[in-house]
């Protein structure tokens, strides 16, 4: 497979599983961030080491003008991308309560989360569809990472479950919008995987998970998300755009 493939925040986390999965699958990468390239070498050389193309389009997914930079920078190495995954993605600055949040907080988090990746998304597509219109045989989809707190609603952090549940409509729109061109559109949902975002809380999810928050009883880690992306990507789940795939050890079922 040698697709050429664009993740946002892809230098930590679940991002750079997602990366090295895809860098193992043979796709070409192009990797976001809002880091200096001088920060994130170690990362690029490792990805460089399955043979493929890997770049770094350093940009914040909020700013226009940065997102418009990093597509440009990613069409200046591959000339077209067949794979979009909006990774990038931030909590809360503080956990406050619903009745405290502060409207910065929320514009922070939505303008990160929800907002830069509809329209990245929007700009990618239409070049996917350009794609597609000049050669019938083009294979493009986008991938949405989302939460858990699509669903779960926590109210020390209610703007981050209003952005990933926004996400979820998102996912859905592209997907109906795309469906014509046989672009399909996913939403991948992790639950609680151990990176630096809940790197405070750790201890908490850990505790959590040994009284049964989880099915299968252990967090979640980046390259367990990465393995179901390179699925996605690889098309090996066809006929099912729109979908959501939940990653998250069985915590989203209710049990009594
Ligand atoms: P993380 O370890 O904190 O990494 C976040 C990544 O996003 C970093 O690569 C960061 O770039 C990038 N980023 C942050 N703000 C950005 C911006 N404005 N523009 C471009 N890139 C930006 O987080 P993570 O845990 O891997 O989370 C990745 C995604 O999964 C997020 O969307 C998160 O909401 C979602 N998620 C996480 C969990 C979890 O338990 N960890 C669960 C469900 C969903 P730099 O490296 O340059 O700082």
């Amino acid at each position: 497979m040698s697709k050429n493939v664009l993740i946002t925040g892809g230098s930590r986390g679940i991002g750079y599983g997602i990366a090295k999965a895809l860098a193992e699958a043979g796709c070409n990468l192009a990797i976001n961030g809002v880091r200096p390239e001088e920060s994130v070498l170690d990362e690029l050389k490792e990805l460089r080491k399955f043979g493929k193309q890997v770049v770094y389009c350093r940009g914040d997914v909020s700013s226009e003008s940065d997102r418009n930079l990093m597509v440009k920078e990613a069409l200046h190495h591959f000339g077209e991308l067949h794979v979009l995954v909006n990774n990038a993605g931030v909590a809360p600055n503080e956990r406050v309560d619903l009745l405290e949040m502060k409207p910065v907080s929320y514009d922070r988090v939505m303008d990160i989360n929800l907002r830069g990746p509809f329209f990245l998304t929007q700009k990618i597509a239409n070049l996917m569809i350009a794609s597609k219109q000049k050669d019938a045989a083009f294979e493009g989809c986008i991938v949405n990472i989302s939460s858990v707190s699509a669903s779960t609603a926590s109210i020390m952090r209610g703007e981050y479950c209003i952005s990933k549940a926004g996400m979820g409509m998102m996912t859905k729109l592209f997907a109906v919008r795309l469906g014509a061109y046989d672009l399909p559109v996913f939403e991948v949902r992790p639950g609680i995987i151990e990176t630096d975002m809940t790197a405070a809380v750790l201890e908490k999810y850990q505790k959590d998970v040994e009284e049964g928050l989880t099915l299968q009883p252990r967090l979640g880690k980046p390259e367990d998300v990465g393995r179901a992306v390179r699925a996605l990507v690889e098309n090996k789940i066809p006929y099912a755009t729109g979908q959501v795939i939940l990653i998250d050890g069985g915590m989203s079922i209710p049990t009594l």
